[in-house]
């Protein structure tokens, strides 16, 4: 798919600086913020610059943007790390930490300062507000702008060394208070807060800001192209003004594209640190989340969601994808990786009255017609079998092939049977349909079958089935309503998960580990859930079913 589609504008823009000799290697960076879980948009971010990185032989670092020491946890940490190498975005040993560079950092503003291009505040971070002026009006100067040097020396280290309280005074860059653009109205380089830094500890009273600290902790790196989203593009002069201040000699380039939406799915932070707390869903990794962790355990694939990513292509307009793009791709993957079983979610069972009651027979199946690699297995065969409930009607409607008094099917991998009677419960439920089988009509043979059947469908042996919990979800708000009500709370959609507790599939699930997925015939994709299942009572998340009208629009 990479060789035939056309070469996105990030390449376009590399290619140029590598031809003008602006740089001689690529080397790009994913700088999240420890302050919650991955979501499939940074899946978006991690996959394009490791990408390009690898695209053109360059480097690729994970940084953790650690300056914000209010909220930062080291259990994000280790989600993270965790969630960038299942994406296959190997960091090598390129693993930063942005608090590392904290002295650095402290030099560069002194840097700053001696150059007459950064001065201490008295103003409140209100007053500087105030000060700084609208779109349409310039700011006005702050009182202390014209400090001296020596006195912003003396006034910064005091800051450092913990002479003022948490707001009393700030470090501003000196750019210009009516520039157009309000990022450069003499913006807060750091701040003072006395604050435990999880890496640092109470080595620092004061921290960066993050217009500050991001373009330094690129240039440290070596960074070459700094990709981020397209809230950033006012920022962009603010980042060059910093690199060429500081006075790096080969400055990172800052590069904006557009954010990943996804229509009708929550993504925000707030809104899933909610459902977690309330217990809504299962802790951040819920198969029902967009997490990386929540996809992950859902069964999707490193391999759907680089292809998802690649079609949703890279731009500089934003857009929103479709929750069925991504489930085609987890379905087109694994059509290809996943072996084909037969797994019954809503039992009852058929008899076959002229089978030998004590004859177990072994009947073969081919894992996967369209993976001829992933072989074949035997399946037992006998005289009472689970098959699907809505396979069988007493009263069947038009064009309904399946079971129903009277009527012929072919059980798969097996014979033809044709239905004889059914009983029913107190209730009058169905438990058990009644059938009998042609020995004549047995699959796998070459040979011709006497007739033709309409229908066929799947059924394991009772007293061989492994009986295992199925999860069929949904999306956890309702699109009908919309994700938001009318006080901005989610819609909820009752039915995201619904658990079947008696189900049976043919012995092949035997023994499935956390992760592992199967087609179940009909029914759709699954995989073993990592948290819930074990060798007694085996817990398989549905990914996603087998059909869906989604079409991939034709290329252009
Ligand atoms: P959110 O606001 O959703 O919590 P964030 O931007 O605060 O995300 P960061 O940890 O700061 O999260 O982001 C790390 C990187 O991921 C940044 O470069 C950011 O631009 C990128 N990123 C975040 N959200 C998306 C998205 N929806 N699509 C693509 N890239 C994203
Ligand atoms: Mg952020």
């Amino acid at each position: 798919m990479s060789e035939e589609r056309s070469r996105n504008f990030i390449e376009c823009e590399i290619d140029k600086d590598l031809k003008e000799g602006v740089y001689d290697t690529v080397h790009t960076r994913f700088p999240p913020e420890p302050n919650g879980y991955l979501h499939i948009g940074h899946a978006k971010s991690i996959l394009l610059n490791y990408g390009l990185a690898k695209e053109y032989g360059g480097s690729f670092n994970l940084r953790f943007d650690d300056t914000n020491p209010t909220k930062e946890k080291s259990e994000f940490v280790e989600s993270i790390k965790a969630d960038v190498q299942w994406l296959g975005a190997d960091y090598e040993d390129r693993l930063f930490f942005a608090s590392d560079y904290f002295d650095r950092m402290y030099d560069a503003a002194v840097t700053l300062i001696n150059k007459g291009l950064a001065y201490v505040s008295d103003l409140s971070a209100d007053d500087i507000r105030e000060y700084r002026g609208t779109l349409t009006e310039p700011g006005m100067d702050d009182p202390s702008r014209s400090r001296s040097v020596e006195e912003n020396l003396k006034l910064f280290a005091e800051m450092k060394d913990g002479k003022y309280a948490d707001g009393e005074k700030t470090l501003r860059a000196k750019i210009d208070m009516s520039s157009p653009n309000i990022n450069m109205r003499d913006p807060i380089i750091y701040r003072v807060a006395h604050l435990t830094h999880q890496n640092t500890g109470d080595k620092w009273c004061i921290y960066p800001m993050y217009d500050f600290a991001h373009p330094l902790e690129d240039a440290f790196e070596g960074i070459t192209h700094s990709i981020c989203t397209l809230e950033f593009e006012d920022h962009r002069p603010l980042y060059n003004w910093v690199v060429e201040n500081v006075g790096f000699e080969n400055p990172p380039r800052q590069i904006e594209f557009a954010k990943l939406y996804l229509k009708d799915v929550v993504t925000g932070k707030r809104y899933i640190k909610k459902l977690v707390e309330q217990g809504i869903v299962d802790g951040w990794d819920d198969p029902r989340l967009v997490s990386i962790a929540g996809l992950r355990r859902r069964g999707y694939t490193p391999d759907s969601l680089r292809t998802f990513v690649e079609l949703s292509g890279i731009s500089k307009a934003n857009s929103t994808a479709e929750m069925p793009l991504l489930e085609y791709c987890i379905r087109e993957d694994l059509k290809i990786k996943d072996s084909r079983i037969m797994a019954i979610l809503d039992p009852i069972k058929l008899v076959i009255d002229n089978y030998p009651a004590d004859q177990t027979e072994m009947v073969e199946a081919v894992n996967n017609p369209d993976n001829p690699e992933l072989g074949s297995r035997t399946v037992p065969f006998g005289r009472e079998l689970y098959i699907e409930r809505e396979d069988f009607m007493e009263e069947p409607p038009k064009k309904y092939y399946r079971l129903f008094p009277g009527n012929e099917v072919r059980l798969m991998n097996a014979y033809f049977v044709k239905c004889t009677g059914f009983e029913k419960d107190e209730q009058g439920v169905v438990t058990t349909v009644h059938c009998t089988y042609d020995p004549e009509t047995k699959q796998g043979t070459d040979k011709e079958m006497p007739r033709k059947v309409k229908g066929t469908i799947h059924w394991g042996k009772c007293d061989s089935a492994v009986r295992f919990t199925a999860r069929l979800y949904e999306n956890i708000v309702d699109e009908e309503k919309g994700v938001y009500d009318e006080n901005g709370d989610l819609n909820l959609n009752p039915n995201s998960c619904v658990i079947m507790k008696e189900c049976y599939a043919e012995p092949a699930l035997k023994g499935a580990k956390a992760y592992d997925s199967f087609q179940f015939v009909r029914n759709g994709f699954f995989c073993v859930d990592s948290k819930d299942s074990s060798d007694d009572d085996i817990v398989m998340n549905r990914i996603v079913s087998l059909k869906s009208s989604f079409k991939l629009p034709a290329a252009t």
